[in-house]
């Protein structure tokens, strides 16, 4: 059986419902992704506010959803800490539990919503098949948004998927006293944690640890213990945070090595065209940014302003003047933190001109995005 939408959105997380609820204005949009919502996502929760004045056009009010707004910043290793310093623009902390959820009740007002993994992706005659689970559905364009690593990087042979990524990521909510406009980044042997508050008041740990230096403990609990609570400030949190889930959430396989915008004739949005150094904490909003990006050049090619080669141009040359050179400065930060002798060269040099931190944080973000 076959069916025909105008766009056909492959992964249903941020980026693919931005899209969905900007190209569904217009068109007949399609979302295909296994998970029901609401769901807890890996995440950091720690979005920047670059994407405010966006969001509020979508419909959804930042401020009515969560109060933990975050402005300052404070960073540790081993028993050093910076001091606390105020975030160029700042962000809200705000579960992906709630957010995506919140832009799923907005696109399935006019998107449908189909709850399957999509395994293949072909085109043929100029136009799209979908296939997902039995069914095969048919697209003039479709929008991949599967995230970090899917099923479909390696049907499309995506050289990324080839290398073994060292990187796997650990989050847990707790119940724990901390400031709610403080975020913090504390680095460990062979990784980093980052602590903030979400809206309900829990406090999200998130941390992003190099297998390597993982599997010689094995277990979390005990990894936890054994090389994050050499980080004093770290070792302060577990002797008094209560865990509010029964077990974390974990992800593996994390590359950081980089991607194409586009890949044939398809389109990728979000963490499927490239993905930030989570210590940046500008993934969310880069997500949101580039399905905003391609759902204005797609809505010029299914108007017949520009042809599909063209639009097809034109996405990959914004995404990558938007992009790039945030990517490359997440790339610089995370080699200097997690090279113990590079931190400390880093730490000292911020002690001296502490005015340097957040002209660093902003190369990693971007200016606020016009709706
Ligand atoms: C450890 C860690 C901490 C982070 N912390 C932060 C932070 O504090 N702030 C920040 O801004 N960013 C952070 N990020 C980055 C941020 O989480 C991502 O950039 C963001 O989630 C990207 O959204 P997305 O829509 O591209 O992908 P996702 O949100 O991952 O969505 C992808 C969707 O695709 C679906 N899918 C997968 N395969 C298929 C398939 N075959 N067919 C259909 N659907 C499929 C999945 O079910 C999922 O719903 C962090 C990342 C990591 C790894």
């Amino acid at each position: 059986m076959e069916k025909n939408y105008d766009i056909i959105i492959a992964g249903g997380g941020l980026a693919g419902l931005v899209a969905a609820i900007q190209l569904s204005q217009t068109f007949q949009v399609l979302v295909i992704d296994p998970d029901d919502y609401p769901r807890h996502k890996m995440c950091g929760e720690y979005l920047s506010l670059e994407v405010n004045p966006f969001l509020t056009s979508l419909g959804i009010n930042l401020e009515e959803l969560s109060q933990v707004n975050i402005n300052r910043f404070s960073f540790s290793r081993g028993s050093k800490s910076i001091e606390t310093t105020q975030l160029p623009l700042g962000g809200k902390g705000i579960s992906r539990h709630l957010l995506d959820y919140e832009l799923f009740k907005i696109a399935s007002l006019k998107a449908t919503f189909f709850k399957e993994r999509v395994s293949d992706v072909n085109y043929i005659n100029d136009i799209f098949q979908v296939v997902a689970g039995d069914t095969v559905y048919q697209a003039k364009q479709v929008l991949i948004a599967t995230g970090k690593r899917s099923i479909l990087d390696k049907k499309l042979d995506r050289s990324f998927i080839k290398k073994k990524s060292p990187w796997l990521a650990v989050k847990m909510h707790y119940d724990y006293d901390m400031s709610s406009d403080l975020v913090e980044l504390h680095a460990f042997n062979g990784g980093y944690a980052g602590l903030s508050q979400v809206e309900n008041g829990k406090v999200n740990l998130c941390y992003l640890a190099n297998y390597d230096s993982f599997k010689k403990h094995k277990d979390i609990d005990v990894f936890n213990d054994e090389v994050l609570c050499k980080n004093d400030a770290l070792k302060q949190f577990f002797a008094t945070a209560i865990p509010a889930w029964e077990k974390p959430i974990t992800i593996s396989q994390i590359s950081f090595e980089q991607k194409e915008p586009v890949e044939g004739k398809l389109i990728m949005i979000g963490d499927t065209a490239g993905l930030i150094h989570p210590l940046c904490g500008n993934g969310m909003a880069m997500a949101i940014h580039s399905a905003h990006i391609a759902s204005q050049h797609v809505t010029q090619y299914l108007n017949k302003k520009i042809t599909r080669d063209q639009m097809l141009i034109n996405y990959s040359t914004e995404w990558k003047s938007t992009f790039k050179s945030r990517l490359r400065y997440g790339r610089w930060l995370q080699r200097i933190l997690l090279k113990e002798n590079y931190t400390n060269i880093a730490y000292t040099l911020l002690e001296r001109l502490p005015y340097l931190l957040p002209i660093i944080i902003k190369k990693t973000h971007g200016q606020s995005i016009k709706p």
